[in-house]
Protein backbone atom coordinates (compact mmCIF):
# COMPACT_ATOMS: atom_id res chain seq x y z
CA UNK A 1 0.00 0.00 0.00
CA UNK A 2 1.79 2.81 -1.23
CA UNK A 3 0.47 6.72 -1.66
CA UNK A 4 1.72 6.34 -5.35
CA UNK A 5 0.19 4.59 -8.39
CA UNK A 6 0.55 4.11 -12.26
CA UNK A 7 -1.64 3.17 -14.59
CA UNK A 8 -1.83 3.38 -18.16
CA UNK A 9 -4.10 6.09 -19.88
CA UNK A 10 -5.91 6.25 -22.82
CA UNK A 11 -3.62 6.77 -25.31
CA UNK A 12 -0.82 4.16 -23.57
CA UNK A 13 0.95 6.45 -21.18
CA UNK A 14 1.77 5.41 -17.92
CA UNK A 15 0.27 8.54 -15.91
CA UNK A 16 1.59 9.48 -12.67
CA UNK A 17 -1.92 9.50 -10.28
CA UNK A 18 -0.35 10.80 -6.74
CA UNK A 19 -1.54 14.80 -6.96
CA UNK A 20 -5.17 13.91 -8.12
CA UNK A 21 -5.30 11.62 -4.79
CA UNK A 22 -7.86 13.39 -2.78
CA UNK A 23 -6.10 14.52 0.67
CA UNK A 24 -7.94 13.25 3.55
CA UNK A 25 -9.81 15.77 5.48
CA UNK A 26 -8.42 16.89 8.91
CA UNK A 27 -11.25 17.82 11.99
CA UNK A 28 -9.68 19.37 15.06
CA UNK A 29 -9.52 17.13 18.28
CA UNK A 30 -12.03 17.92 20.95
CA UNK A 31 -9.60 17.49 23.34
CA UNK A 32 -5.75 19.08 22.74
CA UNK A 33 -7.22 20.68 19.19
CA UNK A 34 -4.22 18.90 16.99
CA UNK A 35 -5.95 17.67 13.83
CA UNK A 36 -6.62 14.40 12.90
CA UNK A 37 -7.64 12.07 10.41
CA UNK A 38 -11.69 13.06 9.58
CA UNK A 39 -12.10 9.18 8.79
CA UNK A 40 -11.37 8.67 12.49
CA UNK A 41 -14.01 10.81 13.45
CA UNK A 42 -16.43 9.05 10.87
CA UNK A 43 -15.17 5.97 13.36
CA UNK A 44 -17.07 7.43 16.28
CA UNK A 45 -14.07 9.09 17.55
CA UNK A 46 -14.00 13.06 18.40
CA UNK A 47 -10.37 13.16 19.65
CA UNK A 48 -7.07 12.11 18.04
CA UNK A 49 -5.00 9.48 18.21
CA UNK A 50 -2.76 10.49 21.14
CA UNK A 51 -6.57 11.41 23.21
CA UNK A 52 -7.56 8.13 22.02
CA UNK A 53 -4.18 6.67 23.82
CA UNK A 54 -4.19 9.28 26.70
CA UNK A 55 -8.14 7.89 27.07
CA UNK A 56 -7.39 4.53 27.37
CA UNK A 57 -4.71 4.21 29.87
CA UNK A 58 -7.10 6.16 32.07
CA UNK A 59 -9.40 3.75 31.23
CA UNK A 60 -7.35 0.84 32.08
CA UNK A 61 -6.97 2.42 35.47
CA UNK A 62 -10.49 2.14 36.69
CA UNK A 63 -10.15 -1.09 36.06
CA UNK A 64 -6.52 -2.33 37.69
CA UNK A 65 -6.86 -1.09 41.33
CA UNK A 66 -6.56 -3.75 43.40
CA UNK A 67 -7.53 -3.81 47.33
CA UNK A 68 -4.20 -4.47 49.34
CA UNK A 69 -4.99 -5.78 52.87
CA UNK A 70 -3.05 -2.83 54.99
CA UNK A 71 -2.56 0.15 52.46
CA UNK A 72 -6.16 0.25 50.70
CA UNK A 73 -6.99 0.45 47.21
CA UNK A 74 -3.29 0.96 45.23
CA UNK A 75 -3.36 1.80 41.57
CA UNK A 76 -1.77 -0.59 39.68
CA UNK A 77 -1.03 -0.04 36.25
CA UNK A 78 1.35 -2.71 34.76
CA UNK A 79 0.91 -6.59 34.49
CA UNK A 80 3.78 -7.01 36.06
CA UNK A 81 3.13 -5.46 39.46
CA UNK A 82 -0.11 -7.30 39.28
CA UNK A 83 1.57 -10.51 38.97
CA UNK A 84 4.13 -9.36 41.21
CA UNK A 85 1.31 -8.35 44.28
CA UNK A 86 -0.18 -12.30 44.06
CA UNK A 87 3.23 -13.85 44.59
CA UNK A 88 3.84 -11.60 47.73
CA UNK A 89 0.02 -12.33 48.72
CA UNK A 90 0.42 -15.89 48.77
ZN1 LIG B 1 -6.12 15.30 20.89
Amino acid sequence: MGLTRYSTNAYGQASYQYWSQPVPKKVECMTCGNRYDERRRQLGYNFCLDCGEFKAIQERETWCRVPLPKQGYTLVTRKSDLLHLNQKTR
